[in-house]
């Protein structure tokens, strides 16, 4: 055996143990045998058996290893991680991980997520929707709501109530819907097509608060008086974290609680003084139960030897005396219930905090287990529910509004965010199923929670500005006519609460991410921290060398794909979905080496670096963002109809995880090891382009066409055709439009001239007149002009109607120097 072929062989076999994440017993062994066969052709000498040995010996006894190896190691490790606070642990130990592991760990299994069961509705939840959801969409009147009212109409409030939209995850045993988060989801998906106000006043209750907390962590007695309170509406809850003082970090709360003896309900208890100054606090000014979040201290040691016990959560009825609620903050013109409170001293017993005296400091750990399935389920749901109507609303208007005798929708510019709002309405949906999905198999997912409420209200804001563009004016003027405005003006809501979005992308996605869907780095840090010195030592050996076995793997995976294109790799179908599945195979190795890397040479300082987290964290999300969508192509049959839009998603993500490797790689804080880096994962440089042109022209025609896509597309909405549902006549005039133009044609044809494309009742007469058409095609063009001059048309106000201060109409001017 020459020595070329014995190195050739050597690396062979380290390429493919490395690629097939073998352990360091079998790749020890496998080199042995490959060493033996040198031997035997007279090509390793004693030389180099000595030298496997010094290698391959140290490694391979543990107690060596151990000692001389993973001991200074771990010395060193302690030195350069910082430590956690508890706060930090609590939020790390939420939640549980899922197929975002999966796509972290660089060998996603596709066929593990098309197995995963689709979410479906009960035949309760799907009657609920077509019941009263349905119903409270054609109650509601959203100008009256969000400029005559400011408020939802009592008698929503009331439908709300009796037909418990507050109660969707209240148990049955309390009266309760017990809904699947999958259901609520599509409850909220079609509330918020109607009106974002009634949206959000349904989420709230049904997210992190009173009734979610007390459900996990309430006494009986706790859960049995409020529980089948707040299924009635006999209690409307709200959840105050947030105070002047603390938002993003809201673990620094200076609202605070003493626990002393003190007076209540004429008898002497102990109990707690409260002092709490929150603003921010959705239905606070309407709410009778204050879910309240303080730190609470015990100074004179009444209830153990901790002075300072930490966050709690207690429920603070509001006609308490010194309890101040009923103030309104007026959020961009979207006037759901929200405003401050405050309490000074106010004097409760312990038994009102959530799960009784035991769960005192527990606030914390509390919230995080919460946020970990809400943040899955309210905002990401409103989201796609939002777009999913906008997508079908727009692509209706873009093919009856004309400009330059044409529908505007056939021009290039228009059909470019068209792809974009079709594209992305596909993928929030896909991506809402797939996670609420995950909620009902019993998961926490907090990483996955954090993905879906950062990205799906970036796309929200970004594809509402798109449908604003493509409305011109009629986007513009604001009144009972206009579906759009109100969702443009609160778009900043949902990008600001449940986590705002730009820490939410600089420090919790992949903070999160790396630390949970990593194999051992949660490991490694556990061993660190452990008290227990020989435990440490062994858990830390463990976790460390599986650690270093992955991080090779991952390199000579990601060199492999670069170097093949990733076209070898297997994938589940060998239809248009293959490339998407090789190239995601790909970046998940690559991510899963990167973070490596990144973790290696930036150590505890990552923390601070948050936008090398922050692009890691995108190339996480997009991975997830494209695997929800091939999931829902898979689940819905691989319709060919829908290629478009799951291409045009999966296009775009792919596009993004490569922008944001590209982004990372250039900016990485050493210049050498990011050059280094690009070699292996982008050699080619970036290839990937943002979805074609011919892409944005399928959507763009998928979404001016009636047909089963477009249908799908729209699902769940509330499109039903009535007169009070703007978006209903949309629909109908989309299919009228689409109807007439041949008649159209027709009668121009037979006049011998191409007449404009309005006044279509007169063309009615005059291809009557000529006999061109019948009876029957007359009245559709009539009924396609009438619907087509409401889409196109806007609302204008006496001069009067738009002073919101009357007495200025009067002369009585409250503020004469001011109007001077
Ligand atoms: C309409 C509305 C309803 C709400 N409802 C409730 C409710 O019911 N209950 C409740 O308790 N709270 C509620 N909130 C509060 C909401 O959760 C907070 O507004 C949010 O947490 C952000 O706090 P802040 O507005 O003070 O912004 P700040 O914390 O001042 O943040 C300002 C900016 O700094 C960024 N930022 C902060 N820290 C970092 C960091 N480390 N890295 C990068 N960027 C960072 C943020 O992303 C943000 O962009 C509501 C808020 C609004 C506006």
């Amino acid at each position: 055996m020459d020595i070329l072929i014995w190195i050739t062989s050597a690396i062979a076999l380290s390429w493919f143990m490395a690629y097939s994440r073998a352990s360091l017993s079998s790749y020890t062994l496998a080199f042995a045998v490959l060493m033996l066969l040198g031997t035997f052709f007279s090509v390793i000498s004693f030389v180099g058996w000595v030298v496997f040995a010094l290698v391959a010996l140290p490694l391979n006894v543990t107690n060596f290893r151990k000692q001389y190896i993973t001991s200074p190691l771990l010395a060193l490790y302690k030195g350069i991680m910082p430590e956690m606070s508890r706060t930090e642990q609590e939020a790390i130990n939420a939640g549980t991980t899922w197929f975002d592991a999966d796509l972290f760990r660089g060998a996603p299994d596709w066929q593990k997520l098309h197995n995963f069961p689709q979410p479906r509705l009960s035949a309760e939840e799907q009657a609920f929707l077509d019941g009263p959801v349905e119903e409270v969409c054609a109650m509601i009147d959203d100008w009256h709501t969000t400029h005559e009212r400011a408020d939802l109409s009592p008698e929503i409030w009331q439908y709300l109530k009796d037909n418990k939209f507050f109660a969707m995850i209240i148990k049955k045993k309390y009266g309760g819907l017990e809904f699947c988060a999958y259901a609520q989801s599509r409850v909220l998906q079609k509330l918020t097509g109607a009106s974002s106000v009634l949206s959000s006043t349904v989420g709230v209750p049904n997210s992190l608060g009173p009734g979610e907390l007390l459900q996990h962590y309430g006494t009986k007695e706790q859960q049995d008086y409020y529980l089948p309170r707040l299924v009635k509406g006999e209690e409307i809850p709200c959840f105050a974290l947030t105070s002047p003082e603390a938002g993003s970090d809201a673990g620094a709360i200076p609202d605070f609680g003493v626990v002393c003896k003190g007076e209540f309900e004429g008898k002497e208890v102990l109990g707690m003084r409260l002092t709490w100054d929150k603003r921010y606090i959705t239905l606070a000014p309407v709410a009778t139960v204050l879910g309240l979040a303080f730190k609470l201290q015990d100074p004179d040691g009444l209830l153990g030897d901790e002075e300072d016990l930490g966050i709690t959560c207690a429920l603070i009825p509001t006609d308490l005396d010194g309890v101040i609620t009923g103030r309104r903050h007026f959020p961009l013109n979207v006037p759901f219930q929200n405003g401050p409170t405050q309490g000074k001293d106010v004097f409760v017993p312990l038994d009102f905090i959530i799960g009784g005296p035991k769960m005192a400091g527990q606030g914390w750990r509390m919230l995080v287990e919460c946020l970990s399935v809400g943040r899955a389920i309210t905002l990401p749901s409103t989201s796609a529910g939002g777009i999913k109507s906008l997508a079908m609303a727009t692509g209706a208007y873009s093919r009856i509004r004309r400009q330059f005798k044409l529908p505007i929708g056939k021009m290039e510019g228009i059909e470019e965010a068209l792809g974009r709002i079709g594209g992305n309405a596909y993928l929030m949906d896909a991506v809402t199923t797939m996670s609420t999905g995950a909620i009902d198999l019993g998961e926490k997912p907090s990483v996955i929670s954090a993905i879906a409420k950062y990205h799906l209200t970036e796309k929200m804001r970004a594809c509402v500005t798109d449908s604003m563009d493509i409305h011109g004016g009629k986007g513009i003027c604001m009144g009972p006519n206009n579906y759009l405005a109100r969702g443009y003006q609160g778009a900043p809501v949902a990008i600001t609460v449940e986590g705002a979005n730009i820490l939410t992308r600089n420090m919790i996605i992949y903070g999160q991410g790396a630390i949970r869907c990593h194999p051992y780095v949660l490991a490694e840090l556990q061993a660190a921290g452990n008290k227990d010195s020989k435990q440490a030592l062994d858990d830390f050996d463990h976790a460390l060398f599986g650690h270093v076995g992955f991080a090779v793997s991952n390199i000579f995976r990601s060199l492999w794909f670069s170097l093949s294109g990733s076209r070898l790799l297997k994938t589940p179908y060998q239809d248009e979905t293959r490339r998407y599945y090789q190239l995601m195979t790909r970046f998940s190795s690559n991510l899963a080496m990167l973070s490596d890397v990144a973790m290696l040479t930036l150590g505890g300082d990552l923390k601070r670096r948050e936008r090398v987290s922050a692009r890691l964290g995108d190339m996480l999300s997009y991975l997830y963002l494209a695997s929800a969508t091939l999931k829902r192509f898979n689940d819905e049959g691989r319709r060919a109809e829908d290629l478009p839009l799951m291409q045009w998603a999966v296009e775009d993500c792919l596009y993004n995880i490569q922008q944001a490797m590209d982004a990372l790689l250039t900016n990485f804080p050493n210049k050498i090891v990011g050059k280094a880096l690009r070699v292996l994962v982008l050699p080619l440089g970036c290839w990937l382009t943002k979805p074609s042109d011919k892409r944005d022209h399928q959507v763009a025609r998928l979404l001016q066409t009636p047909g089963d896509a477009r249908s799908r597309l729209g699902e769940g909405q509330y499109l039903t055709r009535e007169d009070s549902n703007l978006m209903g006549q949309l629909e109908q005039t989309l299919d009228d439009i689409v109807a007439c133009e041949p008649i159209f044609e027709k009668v121009c044809r037979a006049v011998g001239t191409k007449l404009p494309f309005y006044r279509l009742n007169e063309v009615a007469e005059q291809g009557l007149a000529c006999g061109a058409i019948n009876e029957t095609e007359a009245e559709l063009l009539r009924r396609a002009e009438a619907g087509r001059k409401a889409a196109i048309d806007v609302d204008d106000f006496d001069p009067a109607d738009l002073v919101a201060d009357k007495s200025l109409l009067t002369g009585e001017d409250k503020n004469q120097p001011h109007a001077a």
